[in-house]
């Protein structure tokens, strides 16, 4: 059901991307990443975080160890909201704060059952927005968010959702999560969602150390996740945050394709 704007995410590349990040990882790098971690490189990670934090190599080579293993525990993670253009992810997104994805997923059919396009939706008055998106909670701010997103989309980018993160960011509600998801999902450019299940379980993993801030730990991570894996990692940590790390049970350790990679910080 996923579509983009105008091009699938695919097709993408991800090298003239001027706000992309990929400087951030390539300019820590002495090794050669793209090679697997060995038994001893496991080895020794562990004996140093004994004594402390992991060091940038070591967190790198972590970190392609876990992306390996989630890739193959969870090989179609994917984005939880449904979308069919880039627009739509936006509505989604704003509305998908404090509320489940499952629940922003039934009450945007009724949104855009009323309107259908960015036009229509710019149009409506924030009340009528407000009416149905309530459901979500927030309902009024959410409401006035889209509203004014999609107002500026129409009258100052011609009904086309930029691609370019910056002015993604100066949208009204648009937070760097929400941009790091367009950018990821609907451009297929480089990105790092931070949402509560990326802070939690790379914190746990000691991929990060005992950072909460949001923008914060996107910047530890560009240094230590390949660009182009940033993205579909954090659709995993989803998957993984849900199903095994847990955040509101004591994580199911035993049951953790990790568990021997991961320092366990609970
Ligand atoms: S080993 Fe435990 S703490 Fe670490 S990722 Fe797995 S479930 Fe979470």
């Amino acid at each position: 059901m996923k579509k983009t704007q105008t091009t699938n995410k695919k097709e993408k590349t991800i090298k003239n991307d001027k706000s992309s990040p990929t400087k951030n990882y390539e300019n820590n790098s002495t090794k050669n990443h793209k090679s697997s971690p060995t038994k001893n490189d496991k080895i020794n990670s562990t004996k140093n975080r004994e004594n402390g934090s992991l060091n940038i190599d070591e967190k790198r080579k972590l970190a392609l160890a876990i992306i390996n293993r989630l890739k193959e525990a969870y090989p179609d993670a994917d984005c939880t909201l449904d979308y069919d253009s880039a627009w739509k992810l936006l509505v989604s997104v704003r509305l998908a704060a404090q509320c489940t994805d499952a629940r922003v997923n039934v009450v945007v059919k009724d949104l855009y059952a009323k309107y259908p396009d960015i036009a229509s939706l710019a149009a409506a008055d924030v009340s009528a927005i407000e009416d149905i998106v309530k459901p979500c909670g927030l309902g009024h701010s959410k409401a006035r968010d889209i509203s004014a997103c999609m107002k500026r989309i129409h009258e100052e980018f011609h009904d086309q959702v930029p691609d370019d993160f910056d002015t993604l960011l100066s949208l009204p509600g648009v937070g760097r999560k929400s941009a790091n998801l367009i950018m990821g999902d609907v451009f297929g450019k480089p990105a790092i969602v931070t949402d509560t299940h990326c802070i939690r379980l790379t914190n746990r993993m000691g991929l990060i150390d005992n950072i909460k801030d949001p923008k914060k730990v996107e910047m530890e991570l560009w240094k230590i996740i390949p660009p182009e894996e940033g993205n579909s990692f954090c659709h995993r940590l989803v998957c993984h945050g849900r199903d095994i790390c847990t955040a509101r049970t004591k994580p199911h350790c035993e049951e953790c394709v990790l568990v021997d990679l991961c320092a366990k910080n609970v």
